[in-house]
């Protein structure tokens, strides 16, 4: 986080002109048009007007792409670097994004709706964070040596898997790749990167920043482009040796079908959730309780894999918590993500919108009452907003409960005892991300025990930080973890070597 000033509206406006957007494919080092010269356009979900015309790749761009990075792999220029100098590199490539923070942001506001609130202070400066610290890691990882019998050295080490290829969501789309490039990176290996096609614009520049930091070429490639093609093409490729995927559940089952069909490639998941915020009688701060329930929910739109979606409260608080929230709603303005003040931008795309209005409609149509929210507003400015909004009455079998919306709607759910609340809670196919909020630490460490999700917040909505890992349980994740030293379990092989000395003469 920064204490930095925010640009007003006024300055970030007269940024634009002046952004040198990339928008074509970075292989080897090097800007490149897609083979079969296809371009996309992205545009401004706040706005629904173009931004740019970005190149398009297709199977033939991933190839070259794959066969740069695996050059780049075999040949030592990264895995075999001094962990010193590798660090070095990182570190100079995570300042060269802070200082570059409010370009960046500007642009991943302008091509993804984020407000330019969190954008400028948190994911920008985020991703720079990430990779720092895994940077910083590089020179303080140790192997072991086993207890091998008298005679015997044997050393267990770690080494690069070689190429990894990562495919990434829009909803934090320089941040989301920072999982993946600051452990694959640290660790040696060389990387080929799909971003979101609603979202390549920022990861473009970043792959870029990586080469004026000294960087060698080929260890990090971007190639955007659609997921049936170029993420298939990656997934089932028989050069890389590892895939992280974060995004839908769905699309994660592919990538273990295309390991499975081609060359066993490890496969990391990242996938959705149905987050639950539990809210037990004895809380004294309601006000607290409704600002943390307010970020879980409605931060980043609700397009957010860890998003408390439903709120589970005990009956006896369910209307003071109600009170609460609509209060702390006051604090969450919705309009131009270029604005500072404004807290909730626009959703990702038209289709997103929809989508979240149908789960709305579908609320309702089994019993749900919308407290507030529900519709799409500021529709002059031909964006994509839906304000935040509020189900309330939800039972645990609609619709609305069970799937992830990926929207700014937080479902309310009553409960009457620990264990209901606990059922209730992990009666869900997912397991990411939980919190719950009590005063009392025997209900805290009983609970947190109890929740079948792989990061638990107590009297807080929290994600952990780099210093810990991040990943979920059921279908919420597979093969590994992001962030923290776990992170580099899985983009590492681990190899023994047997040494058979020779006896003393
Ligand atoms: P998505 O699964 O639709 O797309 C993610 C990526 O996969 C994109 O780059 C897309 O182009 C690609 N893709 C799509 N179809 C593909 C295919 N057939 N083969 C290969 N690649 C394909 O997800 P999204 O809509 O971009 O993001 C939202 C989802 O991501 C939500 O489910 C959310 O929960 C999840 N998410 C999870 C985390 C986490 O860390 N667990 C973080 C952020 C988002």
């Amino acid at each position: 986080m920064t204490t930095t000033r925010i640009p007003d509206r006024a300055e970030w406006l007269a940024a634009i002109p002046s952004l040198a957007l990339r928008t074509r494919l970075f292989i080897d080092g090097t800007f490149v048009d897609a083979r079969a010269g296809r371009r996309f356009t992205t545009e401004n979900p706040a706005t629904g007007q173009p931004i740019a015309e970005v190149a398009e790749a297709g199977p033939e761009d991933v190839d070259l792409a794959v066969a740069a990075a695996r050059r780049a792999a075999d040949d030592g220029r990264w895995s075999r670097l001094n962990p010193g100098d590798r660090k070095r590199l990182l570190i100079a490539w995570a300042d060269l994004i802070a200082a570059h923070n409010r370009e960046l942001a500007l642009i991943e506001t302008l091509d993804s709706g984020k407000p330019i609130s969190d954008t400028a202070t948190v994911d920008i400066l985020e991703t720079a964070n990430c990779i720092r610290w895994h940077a910083e890691a590089t020179d303080k990882l140790y192997g072991q040596v086993a207890p091998a019998p008298e005679g015997i050295v044997a050393t267990i080490t770690r080494e690069p898997v070689g190429v990894v290829g990562a495919v990434i969501p829009w909803n934090y789309p320089a941040l989301m790749a920072a999982w993946k490039m600051g452990p694959a990176l640290a660790t040696g290996n060389t990387m080929v990167i799909k971003p979101a096609s609603y979202t390549a614009l920022s990861l473009l520049r970043i792959a870029e920043l990586a080469s004026e930091a000294g960087i060698p070429d080929g260890v990090v490639n971007v190639v955007p482009g659609p997921g049936g093609s170029v993420g298939e093409a990656i997934g089932r490729h028989p050069d890389v040796d590892c895939l992280a995927f974060t995004g839908s559940t769905e699309v994660g089952r592919r990538f273990l079908r295309y390991s499975a069909d081609t060359n066993l490639k490890r496969v990391l998941l990242e996938l959705g959730g149905k987050s639950p915020q539990i809210v037990f009688p004895d809380v004294s701060d309601m006000a607290s309780v409704a600002a943390n329930a307010a970020i879980a929910i409605f931060t980043n739109m609700g397009e957010n894999c860890s998003a408390g979606s439903r709120l589970i409260v005990h009956r006896s608080k369910r209307e003071a918590l109600l009170e609460a929230l609509e209060a702390e709603l006051e604090r969450w303005p919705v309009g131009d993500p270029l604005e500072p003040a404004s807290r909730v931008g626009p959703l990702i795309s038209r289709g997103q919108m929809e989508t979240v209005l149908d789960y709305v409609e579908s609320g309702m149509g089994q019993g749900a009452r919308v407290v507030t929210g529900g519709e799409q507003i500021l529709r002059e400015t031909g964006g994509y907003f839906v304000g935040p909004t509020i189900l309330d009455g939800v039972r645990n079998d609609m619709r609305v409960a069970r799937e992830e919306i990926f929207g700014p709607v937080l479902s309310v759910l009553e409960f009457d005892t620990e264990r209901q609340a606990v059922a209730l809670a992990n009666d869900t196919p997912y397991g990411l991300a939980a919190s719950l909020y009590t005063d009392d630490l025997h209900v805290a460490h009983r609970v947190a025990r109890d929740l079948r999700a792989g990061v638990v917040g107590v009297n807080a909505y929290a994600e952990g930080d780099n210093t810990t890992p991040f990943g979920g349980y059921k279908l919420s994740g597979f093969g590994g973890h992001d962030k923290s030293v776990h992170a580099h379990d899985q983009y590492t092989e681990t190899k023994t070597t047997w040494i058979t000395l020779r006896p003393r003469d």
